[in-house]
């Protein structure tokens, strides 16, 4: 089985199982990405703020793996909003992963008290323009913050990345998000592990029915809403367990089951107030 991959607004396509590396101590990434490609990852997402793109470059360069097989996201950081300092910060990007271009590139937080993701989003049109980004997208925009974009340019985000989970689904975003053509990217999609997801009985009921692990029924609650989905893990047998989920399909009934366990429960900032 294979990944799915997930046509853009913009016609590139992206892989819709990914492996993210936010807490990934930047002298272990280089190790840690080569596991993951070696698991059979092909989709990596960064950050600026997370200071390991440079080991991701590097196990991007040693795995010999073609360019275009990979889908490489990063993200600019919320004290490079602004026009000319969005130019730099995807410059510095490139620069620290080895790459030409990233795949995607994202406005990491929408920061309203600076009031600059509009402009910020008028330079991230340039830099896809420019080559530097093949798409671009925001992530933790609320619905206001994509409405004023929508309104003041002439580029529909790709996609908006959100804290999702099951406890925190934010249906009424993802689905105005999806109407006007942005697709969802999950972060935390296994809550982080900050809240006890996987012992909850509508998860433990789906994996074993399909003999599968709360973290791969999870998983694959994701992918059959649609959503992306990069789950992290340092150690080489969960990255396989997680990416061993294409090989099954949960029921109606158990999808319903993990879609109960909304409670609006956040485990990251809130958009409108993180600075
Ligand atoms: P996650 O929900 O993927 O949880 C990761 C944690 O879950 C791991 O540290 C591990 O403790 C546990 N885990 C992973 N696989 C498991 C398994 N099979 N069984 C049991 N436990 C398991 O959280 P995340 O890393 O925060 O989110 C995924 C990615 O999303 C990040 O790495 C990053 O790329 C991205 N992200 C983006 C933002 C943003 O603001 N845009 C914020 C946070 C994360």
């Amino acid at each position: 089985s294979y990944v799915p991959s997930i046509e853009l607004n913009d016609g590139h396509h992206i892989p819709q199982l990914g492996f993210g590396v936010f807490l990934v101590d930047p002298e272990q990434t280089e190790r840690i990405v080569t596991d993951a490609l070696e698991a059979g990852y092909r989709h990596i997402d960064t950050a600026a703020i997370y200071g390991n793109e440079e080991g991701v470059g590097r196990a991007i360069a040693a795995s010999g793996i073609p360019r275009d097989e990979l889908f490489i996201t990063t993200k600019l950081w919320n004290d490079a909003q602004g026009t000319q300092s969005a130019f730099d910060a995807i410059d510095a990007s490139l620069e620290k992963l080895g790459l030409d271009s990233v795949d995607l590139y994202l406005i990491h937080w929408p920061t309203p008290q600076r009031d600059l993701y509009a402009e910020t989003w008028r330079a991230m049109e340039r830099i896809k323009a420019d080559g530097k980004a093949r798409s671009i997208g925001v992530s933790n925009f609320l619905r206001p913050h994509l409405e004023r974009i929508l309104a003041e340019s002439n580029t529909v985000p790709a996609i908006d990345q959100i804290e999702l989970h099951p406890a925190l689904q934010s249906r009424e975003l993802t689905e105005f998000a999806r109407s006007q053509g942005i697709h969802i990217e999950a972060w935390g999609p296994l809550g982080q592990g900050k809240y006890p997801l996987f012992d909850e009985p509508a998860v433990v009921a789906a994996a074993e029915a399909h003999g599968k692990t709360p973290a791969q029924a999870v998983i694959r609650w994701h992918l059959q809403h649609g959503n992306i989905v990069f789950p992290k893990s340092n150690n080489a047998g969960r990255m396989a367990e997680n990416f061993d989920v294409l090989d099954f399909t949960l029921t109606s009934d158990e999808m319903a089951g993990i879609d109960a366990l909304e409670r609006g429960q956040r485990v990251g900032s809130h958009p409108d107030e993180f600075n």
